[in-house]
Formats: C-alpha cells, structure tokens, sequence
C-alpha cells in the first residue's frame, strides 16, 4: 500500500522532474495578508506572484501546503464526521505556472501524473469544465481522451475563480473520481452531487484574465494555479472509500481507541473520525504559533479545541485525551512538517491544560443542555437564553452547541443568542457606570469585548486566575 508521506513525495518529485522548483509549504497564518484568517489554498503564498507584484527565480513551482478550512470564506468545521471527504485541516498538492505554460500543458501534466504514474483506472475519472470554456473541454477531449459525457460542463461561479472582485481570474476545471454505484451520490452538477460517490480530487485553475472595476482583459502571460487533497488522493490509492480510513487516520484514529478503550465502531466512529482531524488542525495551528483564545484565530482554534474535547467525553474518556495523541501525529508527520516535531511539547502541554479546564464545566453544561433540551423533538429549537449561558458560564462556543444539538436535528434560535449576548455587555455597562473613571471604563470595556466571556471554573479558580 503506497502511504500519505510516500504519495506526498511521488507528487512533488514528478513537478520537480518537469522543472517546477520545490516550494516549502506557507504558515498556516498567512505572512502578509490580513485578509485571510488561515491559509486555505497552495496559491496563497504566492498570490503577489500571480498578481505581479512581486518576481521570483522560477516561473514553476510545486507545493504541499498546509491548509485550515475552519473559517472565512471556506469553513468545512461542519462536515467533518458527516462526509467521506472533508477535514478541517488537510494538506493541498499544487504545482504553479506564472506565465509559463497554460491549459494544455496543465492538463496534460496532470492527466499523466494521475493516470500514469499514480495508476488510477480512466474510466473512473470525470472532468467538470466552465461552460464557455471550449477550449478547455476540446484538451480534455485530445489529450486524456475523455468522451463527451466525462466532461461535464458547470454554468456557476463554482467553475469559475476570482481573487477577489479585481485581479487575475478564470474559469476552472475540477477532477473527480468515481468511488463506484454502491456509494450514494450523483455526478458533478446533478441534484444528487452532494453525496460520496463523486468525489473531486484535483481542482486546475486557468488564470486567463485580469478584472479591473470597468473590465475584463485577456491576461498577455496567463497563469496556472492547482490544488489537490492528499488525503482525497491516498483515499483512491490506497482503495478506501473514506478519507478517514486512509494509513495516516487509521494510526491516529487507533491511538485513540487505546487511549479510551473504545473501539470505532457504531456510534464511536464519528467521535474518533473528528478527534483525529481535530487534534491535527489545533496542533498544526499552535505549532504555527496559534494559541486558544477568545477572540479571532485563538477563538476558532480554541472552538475546534472543545469541539475535539466533547467528543472525547463521548467516548467516555475519564481523562484529557487529546495531549496523548500528540506523539501518533508526531510519528506520522513529524518528518515531512518538522515544526511539529520542535512544538510537540507546547501542543501537548497548551491541549492539556485546555482539556483540564474544559472539562471542569463541560459536564454541567452538557447537563444544562439536555435537561433544556429534554421536551424536545426532531425539528425542535434551543432558546437562545440557554444557549446564551452555556457560552456565557460554561464555555461552550455557539458551535459546539449546534454541534451538539446536530444528531438530534435540533437548531438553535442564534438571534435570541446574540440578544442575550447584546443585552449582557448592555447591562455590564450600565452597572459600572459612575463606579470608577471614565479612563477605567474604558479600558475594562475594551477588555471585556477582546476577551469576550469568562470561563466559569468554579469559584477559587476564577479569583485565582484574575480572568477579566
Ligand atoms: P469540495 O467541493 O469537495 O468541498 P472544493 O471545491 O471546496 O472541494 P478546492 O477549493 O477546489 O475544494 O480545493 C482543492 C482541492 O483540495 C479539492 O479538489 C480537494 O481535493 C481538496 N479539498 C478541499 N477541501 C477539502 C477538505 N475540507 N478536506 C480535504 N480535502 C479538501
Ligand atoms: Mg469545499
Ligand atoms: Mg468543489
Ligand atoms: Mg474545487
């Protein structure tokens, strides 16, 4: 069986063998682009390159980077354990041209890569186009050999990519493999195509044009811009459906059956499946300097961090679990993303004490919210109130409510959330007023919305720990 660190290589070798040069994968917080909460694409690294603005000695290069998609534009926190496909961070494969070669070219390295040296069977794979992309099509056509009803053409913005409004764009084209009829789903742009059947592998862009606010124009040197999962990859390589059985989750995924003594299995399998993505994603990301917080990047690593650890009390687990995993992960990737090797102590102490905490209220909380929860039925609605207090004294994010709720087909009323959370800070106000300077006011206001709720951790910690 050909493992992830082993297909991670064979791609990489085969862009450098067709003179792409070796680019270390970015951080997961972008360097120099306020806008992006996390690296979500191998391209992000080089958008400047795309753009113009800044030159480089090569005009190919080749990638594998890490990616968290768990917030802003892409978010996929809620799919995983749901689909065979999505983790919150996975690691996209890429190779680049900028202004080097164009679509024929593009399709043709990555038909042969993925047929030739991979060996996957042609008849299982099927290509979408953008509709007005004829040339494109026509490549997929001569080159692959692909008949017509392999190439399925998609009207929507799903096949064509931007930037952002201005900038370099155009249209795409996305590989898909087919996982056979016996999986439930129906092929790209079908109403069924959210199912597990058809499942993309390789998404090629074409950066063919430079929008301004007045026009389009044809780019004079256009661009090619690749991303594909390597865990969507090994799933087909390996001759797994599930992304989660591939070599890497079965090792991580059977440390935390030894360390809770649950198999997965049944009802467990979910909870294992996003421990194991979880525990990556918050390590990679404090391992690129990321810690849990309450306010922007350390409040999304630390709701992925909980989300983990409610999973872990799942499974019954009557200690912290997830610092134990941390030397599996290390194990299995440690060689290719040596940060974690040089981190591993800070994972493994920062997921601690976080679980140590964690778990002090999370029992309440999750007794709160099955007695509010009780009366209800598939369909039914939380009140915001409670959901409210379960972030407000318990520390449970709005998410991992929902989160919760999700199996029992129970939403939450987030306008009466955000009410109560609106009328909170109101009434914070209102009860300092005229009690200290407005200078200390002002202050401890600033303090309390950047730090937004307390944990409650029980009375002699709570004084001891001077939270504000
Ligand atoms: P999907 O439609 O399946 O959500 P996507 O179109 O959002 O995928 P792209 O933005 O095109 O994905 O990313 C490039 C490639 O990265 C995809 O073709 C896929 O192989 C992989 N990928 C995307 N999202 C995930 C994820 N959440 N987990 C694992 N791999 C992913
Ligand atoms: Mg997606
Ligand atoms: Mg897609
Ligand atoms: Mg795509």
């Amino acid at each position: 069986m050909t493992g992830v660190n082993e297909i991670r290589s064979t791609f990489l070798d085969y862009f450098k063998k067709n003179d792409h040069e070796v680019v270390e994968s970015g951080p997961l917080v972008p360097r120099n682009d306020p806008t992006l909460m996390f690296a979500n694409a191998g391209m992000n690294q080089f958008k400047n390159v795309f753009t113009g603005l800044e030159k480089r000695p090569y005009s190919r290069a080749t990638t594998a980077q890490k990616v968290v998609r768990a917030g802003g534009k892409h978010n996929d926190l809620d799919n995983v354990g749901y689909t065979a496909r999505h983790h919150t961070f996975f690691e996209m494969l890429g190779n680049f041209s900028f202004g080097d070669y164009f679509k024929d070219r593009a399709i043709e390295l990555a038909w042969n890569l993925i047929t030739k040296e991979f060996g996957l069977p042609a008849d299982r794979l099927l290509v979408t186009v953008y509709s007005e992309d004829t040339e494109a099509a026509g490549y997929w056509k001569k080159i692959a050999g692909l008949s017509e009803d392999r190439i399925i053409r998609i009207p929507t913005s799903d096949n064509f990519w931007t930037m952002g409004d201005t900038g370099p764009c155009g249209p795409c084209s996305e590989i898909f493999y087919d996982h056979g009829e016996h999986i439930w789903g129906g092929p790209p742009g079908s109403a069924d195509e959210d199912g597990d059947r058809f499942i993309e592998i390789w998404n090629l862009v074409f950066m063919q044009y430079e929008q301004t606010p007045e026009a389009r124009f044809d780019l004079p040197r256009p661009s090619i811009d690749t991303g594909m999962g390597l865990e969507r990859l090994a799933t087909v390589l390996q001759g797994v459906h599930n992304n989660y059985d591939i070599d890497l989750f079965r090792a991580l995924i059977s440390a935390s059956e030894h360390e809770t003594g649950v198999d997965a299995s049944g009802a467990a399998l979910s909870s294992h499946r996003v421990i194991a993505d979880h525990l990556r994603s918050t390590s990679f990301l404090i391992a690129d300097g990321v810690l849990p917080s309450n306010e922007g990047r350390g409040y999304v690593l630390r709701r992925i961090m909980r989300r983990g650890m409610r999973h872990a009390h799942l499974l019954g687990a009557a200690e912290p679990l997830m610092h134990r995993l941390v030397p599996t992960l290390v194990r299995e990737m440690g060689r290719a993303y040596p940060e974690l090797i040089r981190a591993e102590a800070l994972i493994a102490e920062t997921l601690k004490l976080e679980e140590t905490r964690f778990r002090k209220t999370l029992e309440r909380g999750l007794g709160l919210l099955d007695s509010a929860t009780g009366d209800l039925s598939a369909g039914g609605r939380l009140d915001g109130e409670t959901a409210f207090k379960l972030y407000d004294t318990f520390g449970f994010p709005l998410d991992l409510t929902q989160d919760a709720l999700r199996a029992r087909d129970i939403s939450v009323d987030t306008d009466g959330f955000n009410a109560a959370m609106e009328r909170q800070k109101a009434e914070a106000r209102a009860a300092w007023s005229g009690s200290g300077s407005a200078a200390t006011e002002a202050v401890w206001f600033a303090l309390k919305e950047k730090h937004g709720a307390t944990d409650f951790l029980g009375y002699e910690t709570e004084i001891a720990e001077g939270v504000v």
